[in-house]
């Protein structure tokens, strides 16, 4: 078996797999296998009870360093809406009160926003990338995406709140586009290509 050599700090199932084309130009040439995943470990899930994307993106890449020894890379992110003050924001993935309930977060907010008219439907998809290295050295970079929330939602691909985005230039959601079309323009791929060259640093320095 492959030595995995960084590991990603989250369960997320769709952004283990945005993460993986993302990033994919860091680890071309390297055999499959040298990326662990949070779930190759008896990972506890750290409590996430940080103020900022950064901050809760940080909790959990040092908590998965610290168990594993590895360099470990994380996202934290979520949609900022304008009217809302920048809520959901750090709360996206509970803001119907549970946690990691896209279908309920989303019903949540469509209800909140239904006599919002278009003009003022105003928001930003945001991520904070982190990589946590062993000896304590942590890189940090944001991507922002804005766009417009839609009252209902379109399209099938994505997560979370992708039915109902489309992104300032685009008249398709998120949720409608390739995951190629996604990457290329959205908060995670922007943080993420900006992370890269930290990430190829570490998998040179790494045993
Ligand atoms: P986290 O896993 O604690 O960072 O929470 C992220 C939450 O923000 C997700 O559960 C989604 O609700 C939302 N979110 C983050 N990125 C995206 C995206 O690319 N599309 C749609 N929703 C997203």
């Amino acid at each position: 078996m492959t030595t995995p050599k960084l590991v990603f700090a989250t369960g997320n199932a769709h952004k283990i797999a945005e993460l993986e084309a993302i990033l994919a130009p860091a680890y071309a040439g390297y055999e499959a296998g040298i990326i662990a995943k949070m779930s190759d470990f008896d990972a506890p899930e750290p409590v996430e009870d940080g103020a900022s994307f950064e901050e809760n993106s940080l909790i959990k890449a040092r908590s998965l360093v610290k168990l594993t020894g590895l360099p470990a890379i994380a996202d934290d992110s979520g949609l900022c809406v304008d009217i809302l003050g920048g809520a959901p924001g750090i709360f996206s993935a509970r803001w119907c009160g549970h946690h990691g309930d896209d279908a309920a977060n989303l019903d949540l907010l469509l209800a909140q926003l239904a006599d919002v008219p278009d003009a003022l439907r105003g928001a930003a998809f945001v991520s904070a990338a982190v990589l946590v290295l062993p000896d304590g050295r942590e890189f940090v970079q944001r991507g922002e995406v804005r766009g417009t929330l839609l009252h209902e939602r379109r399209g099938s691909g994505g997560f979370g709140y992708d039915p109902i985005f489309v992104a300032d230039g685009f008249n398709v959601t998120t949720a409608e586009m390739t995951p190629q079309q996604k990457n290329a323009i959205s908060h995670r791929g922007i943080a993420f290509r900006a992370l890269t060259p930290a990430v190829v640093d570490a998998l040179q320095q790494s045993q």
